[in-house]
């Protein structure tokens, strides 16, 4: 007997625990599924990127949900759209026994019709970003005031984007009545507002330290001159030849033209960013995916959640504004126990932040030259 069999999942979730493929649950998938089965709480998890929330809310509300109740049930907030549509994709996963379950993603840039139509239909799990769903509430395209269950996904990140208010005029049309689970990675203050002002006596599910890096991501910086930053990367890149990364740029327009130098320089690069069409952003993941794309240069807020296997190095191109930024994009490697690598270019003045973020993430960053041209050419 495994141990999600001791979880207390029902037949039909275990079932898509096989299809799966996942042999053992993680460790907040443990602490989490059977809290949530149990009771009608609320929760706090902290626990950081790659640990498996998905599934540690996914199959409890599942299980929580009445299938053949058409009505709306749930709602999932989660910052963007491309990590609604994988909250989305994996929650179909999970339910493939369930008869009809129906779990739609609400999130801009596609037809909000047909999105309420789909609701309309009978979705009972609506995954949805904070912006468009208010859009929704707003124009009176959907109905939370009865829901049973809300959670709310990578809060840290919602509220670091912006989505305070959102959340709030969101959060106060549903009623009193739900159970709210929230998942973070990280408890700044304002997760802890959130928390306080919409939860009820949460339990709290802390796995790891708080803020601590993953063990299986090694840190390294390079030092290079402001104007060499470009060159450095390329010279990474080609000491790498199989490397599968996710390249993170402060901005969107050094997002767009450093992708665009790489590819002009003939590697396989493409940018991901806020100003892209939703389905240029949806074929650029699916190559990256696909492994087409081996440089994914990406803006943080577009690159937030994406959970892409055997992703081999992280690279900061530019460290990002906010320290606690940094475990977000490097927790995109080093998952499922996988070994990952992330890299910072800085250059002499930026020294700092690298010691800063050192006493965060509890892990030693280690110095390292570039390549020169001759090593990589021997
Ligand atoms: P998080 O939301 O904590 O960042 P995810 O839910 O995106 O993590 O899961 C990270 C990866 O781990 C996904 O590819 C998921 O399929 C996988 N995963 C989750 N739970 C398990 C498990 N129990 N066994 C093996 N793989 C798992
Ligand atoms: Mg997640």
């Amino acid at each position: 007997m495994n141990k999600f069999e001791q979880l207390g999942l029902n037949e039909l979730l275990l079932l898509a625990v096989k299809d799966l493929g996942f042999e053992n649950p993680s460790e907040v998938q443990e602490k989490a599924i059977p809290m949530l089965l149990e009771a009608d709480i609320d929760i706090v998890a902290l626990a950081q990127t790659g640990t498996g929330k998905t599934a540690a809310f996914g199959f409890p509300l599942i299980q929580k949900i009445d299938a053949e109740n058409r009505n709306t049930q749930a709602l999932i907030l989660a910052p963007t759209r491309e990590l609604c549509l994988q909250i989305t994709n994996e929650l179909k996963l999970y339910s493939k026994y369930v008869k009809g379950l129906d779990v739609v993603a609400v999130y801009g840039g596609a037809s909000i019709t047909d999105q309420a139509r789909q609701i309309k239909r009978g979705a009972q799990i609506i995954v949805a970003t904070p912006g468009r769903m208010q859009d929704m509430i707003n124009r009176k395209l959907v109905n939370i005031s009865q829901i049973d269950f809300c959670v709310l996904d990578e809060a840290d990140e919602m509220l670091n984007m912006g989505f305070y208010e959102d959340m709030v005029a969101i959060l106060s049309e549903t009623p009193d009545t739900k159970n709210t689970w929230l998942f973070s990675a990280t408890m700044p203050a304002e997760v802890a507002r959130i928390a306080k002002e919409f939860m009820r006596h949460p339990a709290e599910i802390t796995v790891g330290t708080r803020n601590s890096g993953s063990a299986t991501v090694s840190h390294e910086f390079y030092m290079v001159q402001a104007r060499d930053r470009y060159e450095a990367l390329k010279r990474l890149a080609d000491a790498n030849p199989d490397i599968f990364s996710v390249v993170f740029c402060r901005t969107k327009r050094d997002t767009q033209q450093i992708a665009e130098k790489l590819i002009e320089d003939g590697y396989n690069a493409a940018a991901l960013h806020g100003d892209l069409s939703q389905a240029q952003r949806d074929g650029v993941m699916k190559s990256f995916r696909g492994r087409q794309i081996q440089m994914l240069v990406a803006t943080d807020v577009a690159a937030r959640g994406i959970d892409v296997d055997n992703i081999t190095h992280v690279v900061n191109y530019q460290l990002p504004d906010e320290i606690e930024t940094y475990n977000h994009r490097s927790g995109r490697t080093g998952r499922a126990g996988k070994l990952g690598t992330s890299i910072v270019i800085i250059t002499k003045s930026e020294l700092r932040k690298i010691h800063a973020i050192e006493k965060i993430i509890k892990q030693k960053f280690e110095e390292k030259t570039i390549p020169s041209g001759m090593e990589i050419c021997e």
